[in-house]
């Protein structure tokens, strides 16, 4: 378990990073939000993780997320960051702040069906695989603006952005034009003005590449190892 010592210093080196990478292109630091993820990471540290400042959390196992959301005594807010099954979308409600990995229609219409059925709108952002990478999810860049098209007859759901996850490299010149890429999809969908459907968000970066991310427009970087160390065992995003 890493040491308070040890969770306060990447949290402040990470926002360090952030504000450095934001200035750096004209951005302020207050529009990019730190999530946590905090996969494996067990909820005494995560509660030590709110009181230094990080109020947001991702997790990619539904499983996990509503064992910890029992255990912790924080005001916090819970994301579900990975790979989505359709049978895991009757645990999710109100308590969920925003999804980022929708990636197929399957999952829309059971977000949808849930929605209706607790009354309640789902904030969700489209996972786009920019990189074209085959074991990753996401919509294809050109499948996307039909995919909004179907997701904005949907009132169960709500659309505010994209995310996508950029190939396992620290190369900037790898990494940057995905993030690149995302920005500009983001840009051109926001133009075609479709109804039920936003385009403030954009999630990329994690702590491999965040600082090209930040540079590049991201608004939420998804940050596990370098504020919680390394994990215990390691999971496909
Ligand atoms: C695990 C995970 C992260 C965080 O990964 P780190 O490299 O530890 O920061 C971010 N996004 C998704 C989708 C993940 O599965």
């Amino acid at each position: 378990m890493i040491s308070d010592h040890d969770l306060l210093s990447n949290i402040e080196h990470v926002k360090r990073k952030i504000a450095e990478a934001a200035v750096k292109v004209g951005r302020n630091p207050d529009e990019i939000m730190i999530l946590g993820v905090t996969k494996t990471v067990d909820p005494q540290t995560m509660q030590k993780s709110y009181d230094y400042g990080i109020t947001h959390f991702g997790e990619n196992r539904v499983q996990e997320y509503l064992g910890k959301s029992d255990i912790i005594k924080r005001d916090c807010y819970w994301h579900i960051i990975g790979r989505l099954q359709t049978n895991k979308v009757k645990y999710l409600d109100q308590r969920i702040t925003l999804i980022h990995s929708l990636d197929r229609m399957e999952l829309a219409e059971a977000l949808q069906a849930r929605g209706e059925k607790i009354d309640w709108v789902f904030p969700v952002l489209v996972q786009v695989n920019i990189s074209g990478e085959s074991t990753k999810a996401g919509i294809e860049p050109e499948n996307l603006k039909n995919f909004l098209l179907s997701l904005s007859k949907m009132g169960n759901i709500s659309v505010r952005g994209l995310m996508t996850i950029a190939p396992y490299t620290e190369d900037p010149e790898v990494v940057r034009p995905v993030f690149r890429k995302l920005k500009k999809l983001s840009v051109d969908m926001a133009r075609e003005r479709v109804e039920n459907i936003s385009m403030e968000v954009l999630s990329m970066g994690m702590s491999g590449d965040y600082t090209i991310a930040v540079e590049e427009g991201s608004t939420i970087v998804r940050i596990g190892s370098a504020i919680y160390g390394e994990r215990a065992y390691s999971q496909p995003g």
